[in-house]
């Protein structure tokens, strides 16, 4: 039992739950409570009583840092009912493990919380091991209804802390003892069979925090701590179940008859049964999802929120329409990919600049301002789109389009979410602006590690600094980009042979053209396409171009409108290819041109991207040129070590494969 130094405390001890009962109940009185600086802390086990009673022995441990709560006590549920019926119980604070499923005894520790609230206020954290919300977000999981209503009660005058998690680990949790008991079964498990597994000792110091920093506030007298609800998700590290086993099953020793029907069984071919069981069931039954998932996608800002929350953001991947992973093949072993792309989007064209954004969100709060964003008609001539960052490109330029409006530049390919614009310097063939980042004002993110909305715009160190820099845990929200009257536009194609690294730079130079590239569809090749295009002021409509793109870039975008060729194309990119981006200064380019022939580079491209002072941008201090090299994964290794030696510091697209 834990008691703080010289605050040992008599009145103040624990009940765990015990198979034999027989269990004596004294609860805290009003002397420990009213002693000053004493903060009562009570634990009930409400569906793993292994991980209660784990929670206490942490408290003891002197080793770890201390929390403040000084009398603490760990009851069982019906102690908890009893008390509470009799009220004879009161505590600062109460920490809940429950189950994953709602029992009549779940709802009757629900009864006596409510209780509790009535009494006196008291900070509520329940800790909830069951991810089913973010899993299955098209229906509300029957323990969220039931917490939803648990926050009116509580949260009138005290604050509920919801704590998510992934599947728990230590020593005595319920699903640590069914993996030790199982332990012998572990190579029926493909290590594809991922989910994510919370360490005990990490939670426990989450609740820790949690209820501390609302004693701080409580203490300073914040309003936050007054009455509120917080809800958050411990995802914990991704981890095959097949990792946790094994480290389950090195203390063990199994009979030789069990291993040899084990072996049976995987010469049989049961862990493939198994695995694709689990995928498969988990599309119809929600439940078996938290089985086996790798990527989020949550429906709104709040869920969104609940993940990205200051323990968990570093376990958490952001994605935007996901091509790093589904495209490139980006691995992120040990993170869940969150992605952004299914959260509710608005756009909105305007005619002066959002750059009032910040003195509106001030004014108003966040919800009320996007409120009235959302409601403002749509100005026809405008010249700043803002836009929410789950957004596509695609979606945009259509709702672009409507007014007569385009950006600036755009990519060949537009299935590209809004707040990727932020991250990745998305470019196209412009030569007066390159990339879409160029033209963002400003952007709204919610930084996780400080739990915080920052609105930044061009101009702002934070803005530059933040720009194209993923090192940060901050998630965008919102962004407002400039904009442009549409344009028609025609091209003129000429092919050069045996253009000198300076003959390119000339035809890249070119300011009169409005957009302009280069292609070479085999390094080896002597001769190159070139592909000029101007904006067509008479616009007569015969052989003009809505997007200055040529037929290559204008398949890219259909291919991904058909599923079941989009999946191919992805699968065929990620397996067998190996597409990277340079950007080249000028003397790089030199380098690379000279030996390019010699290159197993398949195709190239090449695009002007201007200067832009960003500073984590690869073309923060000079003009580069992007070289879009594609070759098969077999030519990787040949292209790696050119790079090193020749290339050692060139600057790659964070957005397509690394070096
Ligand atoms: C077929 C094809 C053609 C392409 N052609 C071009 C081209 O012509 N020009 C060009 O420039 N590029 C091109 N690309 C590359 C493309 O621009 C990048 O791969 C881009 O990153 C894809 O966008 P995404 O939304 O899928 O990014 P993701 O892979 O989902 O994310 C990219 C990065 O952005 C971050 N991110 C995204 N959203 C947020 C958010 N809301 N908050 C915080 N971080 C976020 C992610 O964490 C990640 O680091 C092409 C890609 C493909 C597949």
């Amino acid at each position: 039992m834990k008691q703080s130094g010289a605050e040992t405390d008599t009145e103040s001890y624990c009940l765990i739950e015990d198979q034999d009962g027989g269990q004596q109940e004294v609860f805290m009185t009003e002397s420990v409570r009213s002693r000053p600086g004493v903060v009562s802390r009570l634990i009930v086990s409400c569906g793993d009583p292994g991980l209660a009673r784990d929670y206490l022995v942490s408290l003891d441990d002197k080793t770890e840092p201390q929390p403040r709560a000084a009398a603490v006590q760990c009851v069982t549920p019906e102690t908890f009912i009893a008390a509470t019926s009799q009220r004879q119980i009161y505590s600062d604070e109460v920490v809940v493990f429950l189950d994953r499923h709602i029992t009549g005894r779940t709802l009757s520790v629900f009864a006596g919380l409510r209780q509790l609230a009535s009494a006196s206020p008291f900070t509520c954290l329940l800790v909830v091991p069951s991810l089913l919300n973010h899993l299955s977000p098209d229906r509300i999981d029957e323990i969220q209804q039931i917490l939803n209503q648990l926050r009116e009660s509580i949260c009138a005058s005290g604050v509920l802390i919801i704590l998510r998690t992934g599947f728990v680990l230590s020593a005595s949790s319920s699903i640590a003892r069914r993996i030790d008991g199982l332990r012998g079964f572990r190579r029926l498990l493909l290590p594809q069979l991922t989910t994510t597994f919370v360490d005990g000792a990490k939670l426990f110091l989450v609740i820790n925090e949690e209820l501390d920093r609302v004693q701080t506030e409580k203490a300073s007298g914040s309003s936050t701590a007054k009455a509120s609800a917080r809800q958050l998700t411990l995802l914990g590290t991704r981890r095959s179940w097949r990792s946790v086993f094994s480290d389950s099953a090195s203390s063990g020793i199994r009979s030789k008859s069990g291993s040899v029907a084990v072996t049976l069984l995987v010469c049989a071919g049961v862990p493939w049964l198994l695995y694709w069981g689990v995928r498969l069931l988990s599309l119809v039954v929600p439940s078996v999802r938290q089985l086996q998932f790798e990527t989020l996608r949550p429906r709104s800002v709040h869920e969104m929120i609940s993940l990205y929350n200051r323990h968990n953001c570093g376990d958490v991947q952001l994605a935007g329409y996901n091509n790093g992973v589904n495209h490139f093949g980006w691995k992120f072993p040990e993170k869940t990919v969150v992605q952004t792309t299914r959260l509710p989007g608005k756009t909105q064209l305007s005619d002066v600049s959002i750059l009032d954004l910040e003195t509106r969100i001030r004014n108003l709060g966040i919800a009320a301002a996007a409120e009235e964003d959302s409601n403002a008609p749509a100005t026809p001539g405008g010249t700043h789109f803002t836009v929410d960052a789950g957004l596509t490109l695609n979606h945009c330029i259509r709702e672009l389009n409507k007014f007569n409006r385009e950006f600036y530049v755009v990519p060949n390919y537009s299935w590209i979410s809004m707040g990727t614009l932020y991250f990745v310097p998305v470019h196209g063939s412009g030569s007066h602006v390159s990339t879409l980042g160029d033209t963002i004002e400003d952007v709204l993110f919610y930084d996780g590690d400080d739990e915080q909305f920052i609105l930044t715009r061009r101009g702002d160190a934070m803005f530059r600094d933040s720009m194209y820099n993923t090192s940060r845990h901050r998630l965008l929200l919102r962004l407002t980009l400039r904009v442009k009257p549409k344009s028609a536009y025609f091209v003129r194609q000429e092919t050069m042979e045996s253009p000198s690294a300076e003959d390119i730079q000339r035809v890249l130079d070119d300011i009169e053209a409005s957009h302009v590239e280069i292609r070479k569809n085999r390094a080896s090749s002597p001769s190159i396409d070139v592909f000029r295009y101007y904006v067509d002021s008479a616009a007569d409509g015969v052989g003009t171009l809505e997007i200055p793109r040529d037929s290559i870039g204008r398949v890219w975008d259909r291919l991904e409108e058909t599923p079941i060729v989009s999946n191919l194309f992805h699968w065929f990119v990620r397996t067998f290819a190996f597409h990277v981006e340079l950007f080249l200064k000028s003397d790089e380019f030199v380098v690379f041109w000279k030996h390019h022939q010699t290159l197993p580079i398949s195709k190239i491209q090449l695009r002007r991207v201007l200067r832009d002072g960003i500073t984590h941008s690869a073309c923060a201090n000079e003009n580069c040129i992007s070289a879009d090299l594609f070759m098969t994964r077999s030519n990787r290794d040949v292209f790696l070590r050119f790079v090193a030696t020749h290339l050692p510091n060139v600057r790659s697209n964070p957005g397509k494969q690394s070096l």
